[in-house]
């Protein structure tokens, strides 16, 4: 499916694959358009991708490159993993665990910028950028340094320290601005117009948005090339929410996949929830807020693709939900005492909407579910801290035995 156009995701005026992001018309986003494939054989796309790469790469028929990149970062294929001892304490039956932790700079941004950056060398960039909520910081550093590109990476002051450590060492311009993510996207919107940068989620965001469309390809191939009943996933602007349904229906539209479209569930938290409250009101459009949670990667509180994300939940019979800090820290413990995966607080607030689902019984027991987990817990320790108590103990026998009988007698 070669790419033909960039297209008004309103009224449909097309664009020259150039970096643009807006309707000249109408003020819509504009998403990637690809060409009818003329034969699709589904036999052998399959052939054709399961030859692949080890990589997002695998699935470069269904994305905006002409090429595969040679010498990047390699992303994606990451594990999907049953997760029995979460489902039986949920009272589900088959639940499973996509760790996109598993990705170089630890969390599924590797995806959309490992599509946007391939697409900004072919267009003759030299410098990268973004507006960032922390991981896409990490990213754009990681591969623009790997890519041998200059980066200017703008993160809000108050980022997780791990986070801001985790952009720096990478090299890079690293500007840490004295506001919430909203001022610093804005103030990256002016910049994007005056300087020739390719920035990642604002004039890149076309290519950069169908990289996420890969965690379905990968889902269900890793599922035997079958579907899931239902998704459960996190909200920021609400781009991998969408883009994981319309990698789905790609699939389902060339018969590479059978079925209908999975139950789309979203995930937020109650600190920064506009696409949850919309929801809830039934309203078809967001009303943005001031972010005040600890789930920092997805504090948008004035979400690009929130009216989309409304209309996915809709219209697949789903939800959007938003869970509490306390909530987030017991989904992050949660998960990491039933599968041993230790996820940042975004993970934490999927688990805890995953829960919150199953406890009003929203999820048929026989339910093939999966649970997006997109960050990794080390990126934010905070939240681990003061949930438990290590023994602090002499180098002796006695002194050992005397903490046991003491942590079990309080046990
Ligand atoms: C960016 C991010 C998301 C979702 O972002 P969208 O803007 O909705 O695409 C989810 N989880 C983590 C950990 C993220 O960094
Ligand atoms: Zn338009």
């Amino acid at each position: 499916m070669p790419p033909e156009s960039l297209r008004c995701k309103e009224c449909k005026t097309n664009y020259p694959l150039e970096a643009r992001y807006v309707c000249e018309r109408c003020f819509g986003p504009l998403e990637v358009a690809y060409a009818a494939r003329a034969s699709a054989d589904p036999a052998e796309l399959r052939r054709r991708i399961q030859a692949g790469p080890h990589s997002l790469w695998r699935y470069s028929d269904f994305l905006p490159v002409k090429a595969p990149p040679r010498g990047l970062l390699p992303a994606g294929w990451t594990p999907l993993v049953r997760a029995d001892r979460l489902a039986e304490q949920l009272g589900l039956r088959e639940v499973w665990i996509k760790n996109d932790a598993a990705n170089p700079t630890h969390s599924f941004k590797d995806r959309v910028v490992s599509v946007a950056l391939a697409r900004a060398r072919e267009l003759g960039f030299q410098t990268v950028a973004c507006a960032s909520t922390g991981n896409l910081a990490n990213a754009v550093a990681a591969h623009a340094s790997a890519a041998g590109l200059e980066s200017y990476v703008f993160i809000p002051a108050d980022l997780e320290e791990q986070k801001i450590l985790a952009t720096g060492v990478y090299g890079g311009n690293l500007v840490a601005v004295r506001g919430n993510y909203d001022d610093v996207n804005r103030l990256c919107t002016e910049l994007a117009s005056e300087h020739e940068w390719a920035f990642v989620n604002i004039n890149m965001r076309p290519y950069y948005s169908e990289g996420s469309k890969t965690l379905a390809f990968e889902t269900a191939e890793q599922l035997g090339f079958e579907l899931p009943d239902r998704v459960i996933a996190p909200i920021a602007s609400g781009s991998l929410f969408t883009k994981i349904a319309r990698g789905f229906e790609e699939w389902l539209e060339i018969g590479l996949l059978q079925g209908e479209l999975p139950t789309f569930h979203g995930a937020q938290a109650a600190g920064c929830s506009p696409v949850a409250t919309a929801f809830q009101d039934g309203q078809d459009f967001c009303r943005p807020v001031k972010p005040d949670t600890i789930a920092k990667s997805l504090a948008i509180g004035n979400p690009a693709d929130g009216p989309y994300a409304l209309d996915l939940a809709r219209r697949s019979n789903g939800s959007i939900d938003s869970v509490s800090d306390d909530e987030i820290r017991e989904g992050i413990k949660l998960l990491a005492r039933t599968t041993g995966i230790f996820t940042e607080t975004a993970g934490g607030v999927t688990v805890a909407v995953l829960a919150k689902l199953a406890e009003r019984g929203a999820i048929d027991p026989d339910d093939r579910v999966v649970a997006y987990i997109t960050g990794e817990g080390l990126k934010t320790l905070d939240c681990a801290r003061g949930t438990f108590e290590a023994w602090e103990i002499e180098p002796t026998l006695a002194s050992f035995e005397q903490a046991a009988e003491r942590a079990h007698a309080v046990a």
